[in-house]
């Protein structure tokens, strides 16, 4: 299950992705959503 989050990018502000456990670890959360079933944005998990 992957969960939505505000993340902080790099040049493009603070973009919002479908990141599992794992991958969430690799970023700065700013802020965290709701559970979804879209894939990962990263490793494209989608189990
Ligand atoms: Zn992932």
């Amino acid at each position: 299950m992957r969960k939505h989050y505000i993340v902080e990018g790099n040049n493009n502000g603070y973009p919002k992705l479908a990141l599992c456990d794992r991958c969430v670890q690799d970023y700065v959360v700013i802020s965290e959503g709701e559970r979804t079933y879209d894939e990962c944005a990263k490793c494209g998990e989608d189990d």
